[in-house]
């Protein structure tokens, strides 16, 4: 498991940070965002520190991948209101991307005026 002491978000998963915890296993840890775009905002954030999605070999994405739908169902499954959800990944400064730890935002929507899109 890789470990970059300058990473705010390996120290996140390392409980060195504090945080508000959606899910977690030993290959994910998923918690909300500081900044909620729409209530229930969560990141999903590899174990190991990679910086975007560039750097994933197979059997990370093959991993990773497949724990976001069941991520995604149980934040719907809290809250009746949440009727769709936005998935995002930023890679690289051109892309919005700005904690260089790869994250998966999982932005739950309730209305097409909550917010956000
Ligand atoms: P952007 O800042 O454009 O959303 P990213 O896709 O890199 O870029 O997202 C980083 C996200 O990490 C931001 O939504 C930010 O609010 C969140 N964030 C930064 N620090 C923390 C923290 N300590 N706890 C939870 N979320 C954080």
């Amino acid at each position: 498991m890789a470990y970059d002491a300058d990473c705010i978000f390996c120290k996140i998963i390392q409980n060195e940070i504090p945080s508000t915890v959606v899910y977690e296993d030993d290959v994910v840890k998923a918690f909300l965002d500081l900044t909620q775009t729409t209530p229930g905002h969560t990141l999903v954030v590899p174990k190991t520190h990679v910086a975007d999605i560039f750097a994933y070999d197979a059997d990370l994405a093959a991993q990773v991948f497949s724990r976001i739908p069941k991520i995604a169902r149980a934040i719907k499954a809290s809250d009746p209101a949440i009727v769709g959800m936005n998935i995002i990944n930023n890679n690289g400064k051109v892309a919005s991307q700005s904690v260089f730890h790869s994250h998966f935002h999982l932005i739950p929507r309730y209305s097409d005026t909550d917010g956000f899109g």
